[in-house]
C-alpha cells in the first residue's frame, strides 16, 4: 500500500517515549506514527530499541516520559488486556506459543477476551481457512511443529483478537529465506484486508518488501524515517545504520 494513498490521522502515535529495563534506559525519545491501512517497519541493528518500542505500545512496559495515542486515546502505562480489547494485537519475537497445548488450544487463549464461544469458533474458522496447515494441525501439540508453523500460529492466536493493529516481531526469526517468504506473503495479505501493522524485522529486504514506510533505530532513537522504496535505494543510509 502506497504510503500518499493514506490519509488521515494517524492510528497510533509515539511522541518522545522514554523507556528502560529498571535503571537502565533503553529508548530516549521515540517519536513515530502509523496511519490507517500502513505497513510500518521498524529497522535497525540488535540491541537498537525495536522490540522495546512494540512492548511499550502493547502495555508490557510503561513508558517513563512521552505519549502513545492509539485513535487519539493515550494508552501508555495501560494494562495489556485493556490494549488487546481497543485493538491492538502483540506477536511476539521468538513466537511463544504454548508448545504443550494443541493448535486449536492456542488459537482460543489468543481471543481471551471475547466470551462468545460461537464468536471464538467462527474466528478460529476464519485463522485456519487463512492457515490451511494449521487446520490440518489442529489437534497438534504447538510444540511438535516446525518453526514456520509456529510462526504461523503465532500470526494467528494474534489474529484471534481481531486487532486494528497487528505488532509483528520478527516474524522471520530462524526460518529458511523460502518459509520466510511465505510468512511475509501472509502479512501481506493481513494487511490487504484491512489490519494496520507494525512490524520489527532484521531482515531489512523482507521488512521493506512488505512495509511502505520504515524507521530506523539506533540506540534508542528513531534516526531515520523513509518510504520503504527510497530507503532500499539509499545503500549509504542502510550501510551506515544496518552494516549492508
Ligand atoms: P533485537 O533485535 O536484538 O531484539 P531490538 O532493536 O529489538 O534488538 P531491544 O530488544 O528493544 O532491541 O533492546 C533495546 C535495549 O534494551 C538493548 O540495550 C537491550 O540489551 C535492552 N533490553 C532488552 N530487553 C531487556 C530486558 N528484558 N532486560 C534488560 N534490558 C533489556
Amino acid at each position: 500500500m502506497r504510503t500518499d494513498a493514506i490519509e488521515g490521522s494517524p492510528l497510533l502515535e509515539l511522541d518522545s517515549v522514554h523507556v528502560g529495563y529498571g535503571r537502565t534506559a533503553a529508548l530516549h525519545g521515540v517519536s513515530l506514527h502509523v496511519r490507517p491501512g500502513e505497513t510500518v517497519a521498524l529497522i535497525g541493528a540488535n540491541g537498537a530499541g525495536k522490540s522495546t518500542t512494540l512492548r511499550a505500545i502493547s502495555g508490557l512496559l510503561k513508558p517513563g516520559r512521552g505519549s502513545i495515542r492509539f485513535k487519539g486515546r493515550d494508552i501508555g502505562g495501560m494494562a495489556p488486556d485493556r490494549i488487546v480489547g481497543l485493538g491492538i494485537a502483540h506477536c511476539p519475537e521468538e513466537r511463544h506459543v504454548w508448545p504443550a497445548m494443541t493448535v486449536y488450544e492456542n488459537l482460543v487463549l489468543g481471543a481471551y477476551l471475547c466470551r462468545a464461544a460461537a464468536t471464538v469458533q467462527q474466528r478460529v474458522e476464519k485463522v485456519y481457512e487463512r492457515f490451511p496447515r494449521l487446520k490440518e494441525r489442529h489437534q497438534q501439540l504447538a510444540g511438535t511443529l516446525s518453526g514456520g508453523e509456529q510462526q504461523m500460529l503465532a500470526i494467528g492466536r494474534a489474529l484471534m483478537s481481531e486487532p486494528v493493529l497487528l505488532l509483528l516481531d520478527e516474524p522471520s526469526l530462524g526460518l529458511s529465506p523460502k518459509i520466510a517468504a511465505e510468512v511475509f506473503d501472509v502479512v501481506r495479505e493481513i494487511n490487504r484486508q484491512g489490519v494496520t501493522v507494525l512490524l520489527v524485522e532484521q531482515n531489512v529486504h523482507n521488512a521493506l518488501g512488505a512495509a511502505s514506510r520504515a524507521y530506523v533505530f539506533e540506540t534508542g532513537k528513531v534516526v531515520a524515517e523513509r518510504d520503504a522504496a527510497g530507503l532500499l535505494e539509499d545503500p549509504e543510509l542502510l550501510t551506515a545504520y544496518l552494516g549492508g
